[in-house]
């Protein structure tokens, strides 16, 4: 089936090993808006990384928020931050993330909610942000997400985990550089290394898939397999291959959904607060009557790469906990259709996805 969509890109990128240097004449240009500051947000694994530290392009004037990526962000940690910042020092020329999906949705939200007034509650949706954010830049530190090219930054909030998805969440900038993801410790590399992966297969089986999706997805899985299959990480061509992947993997979406998998996976984050990434390993690892040989291909990656997925998970699960996660999974609808076409509910019931989580 084909969409008609007109999608936002991300407006400047810069791809390249010793490009994250680049950051300071990047800005540079936007530094006259607003206040005059810039606010750079960063995972805190870089705290105390002084070398990396000293790269970083604050000037006196900026603030550097180091921030824990332990929990996704939320809607009331993103409604403190800005309130903090507009407090104290008013509206900033610019927000820059550095760090994975959670630090780059952290900027992508915040750079939104500077502008829009109340909670970020009320903004959790399709288009219902009212005004432009201010200038905002994405540095990935660990690949696979998309979240980089994506128009959405997934909060959650007091009932929902879902994003504020609007042409204005689009980064206006992302400085790709492959040497930033060499310290990510292994398992989490290939656990969000695998979302790209999971997302290129999800957008090419199902319903609404079209060229311009299969063109970004079989270049992503072409870069995933020479990654995680025919290279080892230590090859230095594996990191560069990994970073584009993540963002072919992601514009891969634009035309197309995400599926089975990551309906599960939404169930498994939002009831037991299971990881995006590691909550889609566990699931794809159990979906081998839907994605048959991407399964077995998925297999195979995590024997290449000495991984572990936990297993055996759902026997310290009850019924309730199983009940409560197959309700989230069996209200996206919009993923049903796109996995199994407009009559998925002949298909699939309840019970169907109950029997994928007893499996995991
Ligand atoms: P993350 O940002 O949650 O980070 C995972 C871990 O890696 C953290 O412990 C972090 O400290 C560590 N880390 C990051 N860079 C590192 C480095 N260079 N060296 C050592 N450690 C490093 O990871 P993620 O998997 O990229 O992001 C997951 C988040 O992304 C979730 O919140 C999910 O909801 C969101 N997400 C967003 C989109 C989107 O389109 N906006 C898409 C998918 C997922
Ligand atoms: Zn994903």
């Amino acid at each position: 089936m084909n969409l008609f969509r007109n999608f936002k890109s991300v407006t400047k990128t810069c791809y390249g090993r010793g490009s994250f240097d680049k950051l300071g004449e990047i800005l540079e240009p936007q530094r006259s808006a607003n206040k005059q500051f810039m606010v750079f947000v960063v995972d805190d694994y870089f705290a105390d990384k002084e070398d990396f530290r000293k790269r970083i392009p604050a000037r006196s004037e900026d603030e550097i928020h180091f921030i824990s990526s332990l929990k996704e962000p939320s809607t009331t940690q993103i409604d403190a931050l800005r309130d903090d910042v507009l407090a104290r020092r008013g509206l900033p020329a610019g927000i820059i993330g550095i760090g994975g999906g959670t630090v780059m949705d952290i900027a992508k939200a915040t750079s939104l909610m500077f502008t829009n007034e109340g909670s970020s509650v009320q903004y959790q949706g399709l288009n219902l942000i009212k005004k432009p954010g201010i200038y905002h830049c994405g540095v990935p530190t660990i690949s696979g997400t998309g979240a980089e090219v994506s128009m959405t930054a997934v909060l959650t909030g007091p009932v929902k985990k879902l994003g504020l998805k609007c042409d204005w969440t689009v980064l206006d900038q992302i400085v790709l550089d492959p040497d930033l993801i060499a310290t990510v410790p292994q398992d989490q590399w290939f656990y969000t290394g695998m979302d790209t992966y999971i997302h290129s297969v999800e957008a090419i089986t199902g319903t609404k898939k079209n060229t311009f999706a299969e063109a970004y997805s079989e270049k992503a899985l072409e870069l995933c397999r020479e990654v995680f299959l025919k290279r080892d990480r230590k090859d230095p061509k594996s990191d560069e291959f990994l970073m584009v992947a993540s963002y072919m993997g992601g514009l891969s979406l634009t035309y197309s959904e995400v599926g089975v998998c990551h309906a599960l996976s939404y169930g498994l984050g939002k009831v037991l607060e299971i990881h995006h990434c590691l909550a889609n390993c566990i699931a794809f690892d159990k979906l081998e009557d839907v994605y048959g040989d991407n399964v077995q291909e998925f297999k195979g990656m995590v024997k290449h790469n000495n991984i572990h997925i936990p297993q055996g998970l759902a026997k310290g699960w009850s019924e309730e906990t199983i009940s409560a996660m197959a309700e989230v999974a069996y209200n996206l609808p919009h993923m049903w259709d796109h996995a199994f076409g407009p009559e998925w509910e002949k298909v699939l019931d309840r019970e169907r996805i109950k029997g994928w989580y007893r499996r995991m």
